[in-house]
């Protein structure tokens, strides 16, 4: 699933909300600063994201169907330091991989409300992240040279790729 593009939200009721609430739950307990629904086993598009930013302004959400308008991304080498990402379904492993500096979020909330957050830098990365989620790519399915081979490794060892694996924030400490 985590490799398939997600469909679009149409029914807007109590499951769709209890099911945002339970990936807040598990996005806060992870603890991670996105969570896209396909990442809980639901092909659906949306994703929750917490984040605080360097002015201390907190973001935290749900985008449901969202769109994701982003600048080009930058050439060169992702920086070891600056450029470091990670994932919850790929679980105690960092790369580096390069994004796009800004992004614009056009979403719609559990009310169906349309909103818009122009975004940059960390917040950019985590919209670019979860999205990309929605689209069956996962940010390891992105990284160059010598980070793709290090993935392919990690994933033969630990027999990752494969159908129906799952881990339990909050019990099975993953990321913490
Ligand atoms: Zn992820």
């Amino acid at each position: 699933m985590l490799h398939s593009p997600a469909t679009p939200v149409v029914t807007f009721d109590t499951e769709l909300r209890t099911l945002v609430e339970d990936m807040f739950e598990t996005m806060d307990a992870a603890p991670g600063v996105g969570l896209a629904a396909p990442q809980v086993g639901i092909p659906l598009r949306l994703f929750t994201f917490n984040y605080t930013d360097d002015n201390d302004q907190p973001w935290r959400g749900v985008a449901i169907n969202p769109e994701l308008w982003i600048t080009p991304v930058p050439a060169g080498h992702a920086d070891e330091d600056e450029d470091i990402e990670g994932c919850l379904s790929f679980p105690g492993e960092r790369f580096p991989l390069r994004r796009a500096e800004s992004a614009v979020l056009r979403a719609v909330t559990l009310d169906q409300q349309p909103f818009e957050i122009p975004a940059h830098g960390w917040l950019a990365r985590i919209f670019q992240h979860e999205f990309d989620h929605l689209n069956g790519t996962l940010y390891v399915d992105r990284l160059g040279h010598p980070y793709a081979k290090e993935v392919k490794k990690i994933t033969k060892k630990r027999s990752w790729g494969v159908p129906g694996l799952t881990w339990m924030p909050g019990v099975d400490h993953l990321e913490d």
